[in-house]
């Protein structure tokens, strides 16, 4: 089982696409194990994004990530930080598939609805910065029907 740091960014809060796009997730089978509506502080939009640092879209896009509140969430799942990658598609929302979240509701490059983490090992950080307290532990009784019955859940 993995936990990814999902943000419904500015633009999905203020296009009212907070419900739909949580309603995706919920649908494909993922716990919500932390939820936060936020304001992000400008540190913490730095650091999230520190690995573009050098990258010339670097400033718009922590001030597109600072300029409304998200919603921050932690979702739970087998293998979820790829099928999450997946469900989002392609960053830029000319390019994503349809049928993925940024295909069927984006068409601008940066402003893509939403973040999610790209590896284990970017998830445990992005975790730590947006849900330091941690989240929250608790059986959902679906599983068995969500996976199989038999499903090795680790
Ligand atoms: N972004 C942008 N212009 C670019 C590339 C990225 O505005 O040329 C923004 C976009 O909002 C994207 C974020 O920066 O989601 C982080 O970029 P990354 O390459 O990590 O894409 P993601 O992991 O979000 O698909
Ligand atoms: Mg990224």
């Amino acid at each position: 089982m993995q936990t990814s740091l999902i943000l419904i960014k500015p633009d999905g809060v203020q296009r009212r696409l907070v419900g739909r796009i949580l309603t995706r997730f919920e649908e494909k089978g993922l716990q919500i194990v932390g939820a936060r509506f936020m304001c992000i502080p400008l540190e913490t939009a730095e650091q999230h994004y520190a690995a573009h640092k050098e990258r010339p879209f670097y400033p718009g896009l922590v001030a597109y990530m600072t300029s409304s509140p998200v919603l921050a969430l932690a979702l739970r799942g087998k293998n979820s930080i790829a099928v999450i990658r997946k469900m989002l598609g392609a960053t830029f929302g000319s390019q994503a598939e349809p049928g993925t979240i940024r295909g069927d509701f984006a068409i601008s490059d940066g402003y893509n609805l939403v973040h999610a983490s790209d590896s284990p090992e970017a998830a445990e950080k992005e975790l730590e910065l947006f849900f330091p307290e941690g989240t929250v532990e608790f059986d959902m009784r679906d599983t068995p029907w969500v996976y199989d019955v038999g499903s090795d859940l680790r």
